[in-house]
């Protein structure tokens, strides 16, 4: 561990279960009530999922979140070669400057995690990102950058579809009609990277791995832990597109998480160093009072602009309050005060992915986040 490392453990200081329940959870994130926790039903042998043996290749969809390590971990315990596993990262914010969303320290984080352990990686994103399909006004949606054959990256769509207007901010809901940026800047990206690149038409068997868990919410509850991808099209006629899906956490418990992250010694995204439970977008519109306090006071002029943002449009995130009214009801988590903040908000990722001293962070267990499905 590098003295830096060890300098920004030391001012969180030891993390604790116990001090991280102490944060309500009403606090950190909104939509607690709306995705209610469920108990989990799943037996055992539904767990084990689909016989891996069988698949070419693993492809990851990887936020860099405690969800998305652990599936990339398990595949690993499972016996596969990580040269055969491919970490998929959307990007946000996409690569034309905007900076509303995100993480900065994100996709570094995902780059380091898989030079780490051996593993491809590759992104892709909606050009412009989050924000160009936000200010969306009577225009269509923008084309989709994905990966292409030798990397390089192709740029797609874009010339059809409707004019529309957005003006406003995703709405907090489980439908993702209203809640347009899971589609918009990660499962409309995922589906078109699989339907764009010539390799996934050969016919051969591929596995779409996410990280959503029964244990979040209602909605992922009820999701199939293994089906065939959307995009799978085995039976065409003219293009034979074999990915099966299977979401390899669905049944595991936070703490499950948390101990394969530990039996790897994987350092966790630098938001759960700040205190909070979900990696996510930096802004991500599900936060609660905690989370915008804890932002305002480490990102002021993106906050700012957002704050700003809801005045042009006149709708606010929260269906009742503004960013400012849910900032003034919560408080700065301690670990935003510490090293773990420069961390967070630089472009590079310089500690040690793997930490010899391990030790779980403040954010793990400070539930009561459904989040997004
Ligand atoms: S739901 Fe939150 S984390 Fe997901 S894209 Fe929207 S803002 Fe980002």
């Amino acid at each position: 561990m590098t003295a830096h490392h060890a300098d920004t453990q030391a001012a969180t200081g030891p993390p604790t279960r116990a001090a991280a329940r102490d944060i309500p959870a009403s606090d950190l994130f909104e939509d607690e009530d709306a995705l209610p926790v469920v108990a989990l039903t799943t037996p055992p042998a539904a767990a084990l999922g689909p016989d891996l043996s069988q698949y070419e290749e693993f492809i990851v969809f990887f936020s860099g979140g405690k969800d998305s390590v652990a599936c990339a971990l398990h595949l690993l315990e499972r016996g596969i070669a990580p040269d055969r596993i491919e970490l998929h990262h959307h990007i946000v914010d996409g690569m034309e400057g905007s900076d509303l969303m995100d993480w900065p320290c994100t996709e570094a984080y995902c780059h380091a995690f898989a030079r780490a352990f051996g593993m491809r990686y590759a992104t892709s994103w909606k050009v412009g990102g989050f924000e160009g399909e936000m200010m969306r006004n009577h225009s269509r949606t923008a084309p989709i950058a994905v990966p292409g054959p030798g990397g390089k990256a192709l740029v797609t769509g874009g010339e059809r579809g409707t004019l529309n207007t957005r003006r406003k901010f995703p709405q907090v809901s489980a439908n993702l009609s209203v809640r347009w940026c899971s589609s918009a800047c990660k499962i409309e990206v995922g589906a078109r990277y699989f339907t764009t690149h010539p390799r996934f038409g050969d016919g051969r068997k591929r596995l779409v791995i996410t990280g959503e868990r029964a244990e979040e919410s209602s909605a992922r509850a009820s999701y199939a832990g293994f089906e065939r991808h959307r995009t799978d099209r085995r039976d065409g006629k003219r293009t034979t597109r074999w990915l099966d899906h299977w979401r390899a956490v669905h049944a595991w418990t936070e703490q499950e998480i948390w101990s394969i992250l530990e039996r790897h010694r994987v350092t966790p995204h630098p938001a759960y160093w700040i205190g909070l439970n979900r990696a996510s977008c930096q802004f991500c519109i599900f936060g609660g009072p905690q989370q915008w306090a804890t932002m305002r006071f480490m990102s002021p002029q993106r906050f700012r602009r957002i704050a700003e943002l809801e005045t042009e449009f006149g709708t606010t995130i929260h269906r009742s309050r503004c960013v400012n009214e849910q900032a003034d009801r919560g408080t700065v988590l301690e670990g935003a005060k510490t090293a773990w903040r420069d961390i967070a908000l630089s472009r590079q990722w310089t500690l040690p992915m793997i930490s010899p001293d391990w030790q779980l962070p403040p954010g793990a267990y400070a539930h009561g986040c459904a989040g997004p499905t």
